[in-house]
């Protein structure tokens, strides 16, 4: 996946400043920001996006360090979303699995 911008930042290939990192994910911030806070979480493999997620463990690690990331911002206390855009009508851009985790203002519903 040379070309796959997020397997990039992943790896280092482009200097990212990361607000979380373990084994299998990170986390940094949106580089177009839709709310005050505006992380995104990926997976350091590639996928596609969640349609080619083959293991259950991909869920649960994005998942759980998109809460540890909302709790190390601080963010439990007045509530956050988190969004996985999913192929053309799911509005997803890039195509490597990605996490929004948004907060910082009232976000509205239903979405556009
Ligand atoms: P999607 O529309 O696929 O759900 O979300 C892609 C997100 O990635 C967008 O919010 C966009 O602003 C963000 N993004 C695209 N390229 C880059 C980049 O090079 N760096 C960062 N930090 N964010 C990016
Ligand atoms: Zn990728």
């Amino acid at each position: 996946m040379d070309e796959c911008i997020f397997c990039k930042i992943a790896n280092g290939g482009i200097p990212t400043d990361f607000i979380y990192s373990d084994e299998n994910v990170v986390a940094f911030r949106d580089l177009n920001p839709q709310a005050p806070v505006h992380v995104l979480v990926i997976p350091k493999k590639h996928y596609s996006s969640g349609i080619a997620v083959d293991d259950p463990a991909v869920w649960g690690n994005l998942m759980s360090s998109a809460v540890k990331v909302a709790n190390s911002l601080g963010l439990e206390k007045d509530g956050y979303r988190m969004v996985i855009n999913t192929g053309e009508q799911g509005g997803q851009t890039v195509p490597h699995l990605h996490l929004h985790l948004l907060a910082g203002r009232n976000l509205g519903w239903p979405p556009g």
